[in-house]
Order: C-alpha cells, then structure tokens, then sequence
C-alpha cells in the first residue's frame, strides 16, 4: 500500500499528549531485540533501515541519536504520528473498569479497537494499537510492497511493540491513559501526570540511580531476564493478549499502588474531550496522590519486566519476518 493510501484513509490524530516509553524506554526495547535477532535478521533490519533513512527534514524529539539503527527508530513513530495521522494506532482505550479478557484474539477487544485500513461506505477505519501491528506486519511481509512503505511498517513495529508493553497503552480511567492527571513526583515543584511518570519520569530516575546508559540498562535487563527469551519459543504472536497481559499490570500496579487510589472512572463517549480532561485533572490533583520510594520500589520490577519482554517478542516476531 503507497504512503498516500496510508495516510489518507485514517482520522485526524488526537491530540495527545501521549508518548509511549520515552526515548530511553523505546530505545531499551529495541536494543534488547537487536541482541536477539539472528544475523540473518540483525542485518535485514539495518538494510532495510539503511535503504529508506528517517527524513532528516522530521523534526525529532529525542536529541541523542544512538548509533544502532534500530534504536535510532525506536522513537520515529512518535515524531511522526502527526504528519501520518497515525496518533490512535499508539494505544487501546480498555477501560480500568473492565478487569480481564473475556478472550484473546483480535474479537476480545473490538469495543475498544475499531477496524484498520482504508474507508468502507464513508465509515472511517481508523484502528488502534492491537490490529496496527498486525496492519504494519503485511506490509513488512509483502516483498512486493516499496522499500519505503517496508521501512515505514518495520519503524512501526519496533515502536508499538514497545507501547503496547506500556501499562498506561492498554487502559483508560477516563482520563486519557493516565493523561488526565496531576501527581507529586517525589520532590518535584511541578505535579506530572500518571502517563508521563510511567513514560519516562520512572525509568529516567533509575537510569539516574544507577548513573546507566540505556544501552548498559540494555544489557542488565537482557541478563537478569534472559531465561524468559527461550521461554517465548512456540509461544503465539497475539498483540491482543499482549494489550490484555498489560492491561492487568495497570490495574494492579499502575492504578493499583497509588496511595491514596484514584476512583475507577466512568468514560463518558458524549463529553467534550478537553473539558473531561481538565475535570478530571482536577479531580485527581485535588487527592494529592504522592509518588515516592514506595511507589518507584513497586513500579520499577514491572517497569523492568515489560521492557525486556517487549524486546524479546519484538526480537522474535522479527526473527520470523527475515527467516
Ligand atoms: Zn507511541
């Protein structure tokens, strides 16, 4: 499918101010694949990359700009997802108060995810995270398709691999995934909301603690959890079950060890958007929810988990790509 195609069929993207993993987490994500990826793929992956370079003339948010190639990307959709209209792709509204799947496969969440790909009868088909991986993954496939659009749904993968994994992706407390919120974060002057403390602010702190690189925080995380790569031999590429696997570390973890709690929220479809969002906000600051040691020493093992197992499928779904 041409880029045209690709950009014309979908809806405006919200404005969100949503992430996904900040640099260092999507850069962690990518550089524990790339250690898995067998040479076969490992170069694949950089010829491809190689042969349709990010346009320099894209405005990128993360200023350090990583040797490897594939961490390089990592970030890309992020930058993009304006000019590609492709904001909805980056996450899957299941709601806090929906506990588990009533199953796995692409129906278990057709509430929240709407049909990807061009228009049908005028309706929009604008998708979501779930069905834009497997989206993204055609296109990779397809050898016929131009050596761009294959660059294009490879820089895609690497990034919503590593959203997906991301709690805060995979839920919504009417409060755009943690968006809509005003925490204290440790010292801070300034209350952030539950997204960004998950994106980045959490990981940026332990990279700081331990004075790591993303690279060495790499390389940490691909040791202590490496049994868990064998482990995902024979195991189904099932983004829905990822969403839902992840939707419960938000319940429980996310959401779960905020003290005092934030009430399970009721999504209203008809609300006007911003103005739910500043209500809520408001709600939520006015609790003055504190996030310090207890919370971090909660958060960081899940945090941890995520990205190395983000890595490991991200590695093995390409794996079976460039076979
Ligand atoms: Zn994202």
């Amino acid at each position: 499918m041409s880029r045209f195609l690709r950009i014309a069929f979908l809806l405006p993207a919200l404005s969100s101010p949503a992430l996904g993993w900040g640099c260092e987490g999507h850069q962690i994500v990518a550089l524990i694949a790339r250690a898995h990826l067998t040479a076969e793929a490992s170069a694949a992956v950089d010829g491809l990359l190689r042969a349709s370079p990010i346009d320099e003339a894209l405005n990128r948010f993360c200023r350090d700009h990583p040797s490897d190639l594939m961490a390089d990307s990592a970030t890309w959709a992020d930058d993009a997802k304006n000019r590609e209209k492709t904001g909805v792709w980056h996450y899957i509204d299941i709601p806090r108060s929906v506990a588990a799947a009533a199953s796995t496969g692409p129906s278990g969440v057709e509430a929240w995810c709407p049909p990807i790909g061009p228009s049908v009868d005028g309706k929009n088909r604008p998708g979501c995270i779930t069905n834009a991986i497997g989206y993204e993954l055609a296109i990779l496939r397809d050898k016929a398709s131009p050596l761009a659009d294959r660059a294009t749904a490879l820089r895609y993968i690497i990034h919503f691999v590593g959203d997906i994994h991301q709690p805060l992706h995979d839920v919504d407390n009417d409060d755009q995934g943690g968006n809509c919120t005003a925490i204290q974060f440790f010292g801070e002057e300034q209350p952030a909301n539950l997204h960004a403390i998950w994106d980045y602010k959490l990981i940026q702190r332990a990279l700081d603690r331990g004075k790591l690189s993303p690279s060495a925080y790499a390389a940490d995380l691909d040791k202590r959890f490496a049994d868990r790569f064998t482990g995902l031999s024979g195991a189904a590429d099932d983004p829905v079950a990822w969403a839902w696997e992840t939707h419960g570390f938000a319940l429980r973890n996310t959401y779960g060890n905020l003290d005092p709690g934030i009430p399970v929220g009721e999504i209203d479809p008809k609300a006007d958007p911003q103005a739910a969002c500043s209500a809520e906000r408001d709600k939520v600051r006015a609790l003055h929810i504190v996030i310090g040691d207890r919370y971090f020493d909660n958060a960081m093992p899940v945090i941890d988990e995520r990205l190395a197992t983000a890595g490991f499928r991200l590695a093995k779904l390409l794996n079976e790509v460039f076979r």
